[in-house]
């Protein structure tokens, strides 16, 4: 098996064909050419596309090296998503989902409820969803959650849930394949968000779904086409391209996601500072045993409302907007949608691949700006 860099930057490849480019060119078609029978591999643009083809290849070698997996792209996270409970659960079912996960989930949840299907939740750490998974359909994980980077054993929950009988899903969207291999670990779908780290440029919105069973997999393809959630074909060419420095980006940002943390452990104003790169993180443990980088994402507390915003408008190289995973660094005070668990000061850092100590300088002078502004901080 090859390493994480020549996978990333080989993933999905055709083989060689003279004169032709080495990632052939989005393909912009809503039909394809097609005599006679209604059959062959492309025919309509909601059901296939070339540029697709290559995107899911790449991505489904990069979740599942070892053993031949599918990938199905979406036009966002939130479509593969809903994509894999929406089609596989159905009025009766159970299904168990973090109470601390991704902040639509709680929108699926009401989806879901109102389609007849039970749904059950715990929160991420400590395992809590083992308690609730008699007589479940799926029980879907995400870790680490987001935003509070709490982590679970995906092993020790895929174990029990096969056990009960119950499919399982993790969302991979913050660790990314190169932090974390679901299938690997025993689930049956990994499911991301390809508009955050695995992309990292923030100009794109993606998701994509890999199993290793057909079956599985030919249920999620059905509902793509049923719902018509299809990436656009710029989208999912410039997909493909980020891939080739997503090892790149994942060390740097993981590095300097570090460094941010050590320097933020020594400062006063932070509190429930997370980070499971973080040695003395009480995910951390876990984290090592089922991670192999630990992701860009730091959270932390700072004093109140007023401090959390007067440090983000002090920031000059991290840009004050949701989401994670950008090459450029950006910060928000979560609490400002409401719907995430969080404290009024609590701030989710992405953090970005900047020199490591530009960006510490840039929050340690911000921390202090805020800190002066609201009266000195003791
Ligand atoms: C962003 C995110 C999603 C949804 O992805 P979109 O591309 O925004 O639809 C799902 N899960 C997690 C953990 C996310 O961070």
């Amino acid at each position: 098996m090859t390493g994480d860099g020549t996978r990333s930057v080989r993933a999905g490849l055709p083989d060689p064909v003279a004169y032709e480019p080495t990632l052939p060119g989005p393909v912009f078609a809503a039909h394809f050419h097609l005599p006679g029978e209604a059959s062959g591999p492309y025919t309509y643009g909601r059901d296939t596309n070339p540029t697709w083809t290559h995107l899911e290849r790449a991505i489904a070698e990069l979740e599942s090296p070892d053993e031949s997996a599918e990938a199905i792209v979406f036009a966002s996270g939130m479509a593969a998503v809903s994509a894999v409970l929406l089609s596989q659960a159905r009025s009766g079912d159970t299904v168990v989902l973090p109470e601390d996960g991704y902040q639509a989930l709680a929108l699926i949840r009401e989806q879901l409820e109102a389609y007849g299907i039970e749904v059950r939740t715990a929160p991420t750490a400590g395992d809590a969803q083992l308690a609730h998974l008699a007589g479940a359909k799926l029980l879907w994980i995400e870790t680490p959650s987001n935003p509070g980077l709490d982590v679970c054993d995906v092993r020790r929950l895929a174990r029990a849930a096969h056990e009960a009988g119950s499919l399982v899903a993790v969302d991979n969207t913050l660790a990314t394949p190169l932090g974390q291999r679901p299938l690997g670990l025993g689930a049956d779908f990994a499911v991301a968000s390809g508009t955050k780290g695995l992309t990292g440029h923030g100009d794109l919105l993606l998701g994509y779904v890999v199993c290793r069973a057909p079956e599985l997999a030919a249920r999620v393809r059905k509902w793509r086409k049923v719902v018509g959630a299809i990436p656009g074909p710029m989208e999912a060419w410039l997909a493909h391209r980020s891939l080739a420095t997503l090892h790149l980006r994942a060390d740097r940002q993981a590095e300097n996601a570090l460094a941010l943390a050590q320097a933020l452990a020594g400062r006063d104003e932070v509190t429930h500072l997370r980070y499971p790169g973080l040695p003395s993180d009480p995910a951390h443990r876990l984290a090592s045993a089922q991670m192999r980088r630990f992701g860009c994402v730091v959270s932390f507390d700072l004093p109140d409302r007023a401090f959390a915003e007067r440090f983000l408008e002090a920031l000059r190289l991290v840009d004050d907007a949701t989401s994670f995973g950008s090459v450029r660094s950006t910060a928000e005070r979560r609490g400002r949608w409401g719907g995430d668990a969080v404290g009024e000061g609590f701030i989710r850092f992405s953090v970005g691949a900047e020199d490591a100590p530009d960006l510490i300088a840039d929050v340690e002078r911000a921390l202090d700006e805020a800190g002066s502004a609201c009266g000195g901080f003791r």
